[in-house]
């Protein structure tokens, strides 16, 4: 006996449960599991310490899935994006303003959009959330797709999301492959206190080993807060890691050029390593990959979570004008996405590149690019307007 549902969306990361949220405001009957139940309390040992910032599209994409609404009020907004490179010598800010009458994107600790995201599907009687089960195996067929799940229930879906993460077992259960390049580098992920205000300006800061990103957070307790994501090869980002919190929070300070003042720790630490990845295709029979099932980019940019929602506007679009798993959308989409995607990776992996290197040609070569992105308005305003993800 099989159960039918029209969409069955393998994995509840962030980007499944935006998906469930999506496709059952679009109408359709959802289903989506997941073996690990999202940790939806800053106070869980197990609460995911990075937040996101989540850029104009995205917004877009969160406002008809019935989201932004409930996610605004906890937003810290992001106005300017600044630069800064050369020992702290050249700094370049891009301020939203000069494009747009919005911010260039809202940080939220991934801990609440796994609150309010899991809130909104309870809102949708047509999403059934299953936390604590999988997918365990898939045939996929261009009528159907039919999947067992791991409590051994048997189900048949017109669509099945892959979005069950970078090693995705859907994606693998289609037999589609994807490249993958190890950079050997971590990123260490924490929030700090600082003594003087972020005024909403987002600052990547780039130096030998790689960038380190302070992203606005709101104001706790009479002091101003940020997030950190510090990314540097393995070796010394493990033993960063191990300092007791004074001697990590001074070398967090000595990295920033001491731009916020001094950083004060108030947040655990964890690593996470560093890869790109891109699946050689974004579709299969009544199957698509979206997120980081699809594509793995460094955390540079805020263009991971981002380019899941333009998947996931993308998958919308087309299951509204060709059907739910119709061959001609399903391959209209990866036509849609995979170059744009290919694209960002290939900007991201030239940005890490470049802000690894230490005293070299290329270091000097980014100095003057950012130079360069200071010059002519239309120029500048194309640069901002991709780095926000506009098309
Ligand atoms: C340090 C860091 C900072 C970042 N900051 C930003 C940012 O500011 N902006 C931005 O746009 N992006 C950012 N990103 C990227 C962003 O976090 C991810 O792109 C985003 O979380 C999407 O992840 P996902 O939902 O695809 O994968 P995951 O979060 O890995 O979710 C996949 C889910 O699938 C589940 N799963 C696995 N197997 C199965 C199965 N058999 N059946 C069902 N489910 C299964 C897993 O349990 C998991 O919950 C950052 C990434 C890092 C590492």
């Amino acid at each position: 006996m099989r159960d039918t549902v029209d969409v069955i969306i393998s994995g509840g990361g962030l980007a499944g449960l935006a998906a469930a949220a999506a496709f059952g405001s679009a109408g359709h009957g959802v289903l989506c599991v997941d073996p690990a139940p999202p940790v939806t309390d800053e106070a869980d040992p197990a609460a995911d310490l990075r937040t996101t910032a989540i850029l104009q599209p995205s917004a877009d994409v969160l406002a008809a899935a019935g989201v932004w609404d409930r996610l605004l009020p906890h937003a810290q907004p992001l106005q300017t994006m600044r630069i800064v490179d050369a020992g702290g010598r050249v700094r370049r800010d891009f301020d939203a303003a000069e494009v747009s009458d919005r911010p260039f994107g809202w940080n939220f600790p991934n801990w609440l959009l796994r609150r309010e995201l899991t809130a909104r599907l309870a809102d949708l009687p047509a999403v059934c959330f299953r936390p604590g089960v999988g997918t365990a195996a898939l045939v996929a067929r261009e009528v159907e797709a039919r999947v067992t799940l791991t409590d051994a229930t048997r189900w048949t879906a017109r669509l099945l999301v892959a979005a069950d993460g970078r090693d995705s077992p859907m994606r693998a259960a289609l037999g589609i492959g994807a490249r993958t390049i190890d950079y050997a580098q971590q990123a260490l992920v924490f929030a700090v206190a600082h003594d003087l205000p972020h005024d909403g300006v987002s600052t990547e800061i780039h130096d030998a080993g790689g960038p380190f990103t302070l992203v606005p957070l709101p104001d706790r307790d009479g002091a101003f807060r940020s997030a950190v994501v510090w990314m540097i090869p393995t070796p010394e980002a493990r033993r960063l890691a191990a300092l007791d919190a004074p001697a990590f929070a001074a070398a967090a300070t000595a990295r920033s050029f001491g731009l916020l003042g001094e950083l004060r720790l108030v947040s655990g630490r964890a690593l996470w390593p560093i890869i790109a990845r891109l699946a050689d295709r974004f579709d299969g029979p009544s199957a698509a990959l979206m997120a980081e099932a699809a594509h793995v980019v460094p955390p540079i940019g805020a263009q991971g979570f981002n380019m899941s929602m333009a998947d996931l506007g993308a998958l919308i679009d087309v299951s509204a004008r060709h059907g739910l798993g119709a061959p001609e959308g399903l391959a209209a989409y990866t036509r849609r996405r995979w170059p744009e995607v290919a694209a960002r990776i290939a900007g991201v992996d030239l940005l890490n590149r470049a802000s690894r290197a230490g005293a070299s040609p290329i270091r000097a070569a980014r100095a003057a690019g950012l130079g360069a992105l200071h010059a002519p308005a239309p120029l500048r305003h194309a640069l901002m307007r991709l780095g926000m993800g506009m098309t």
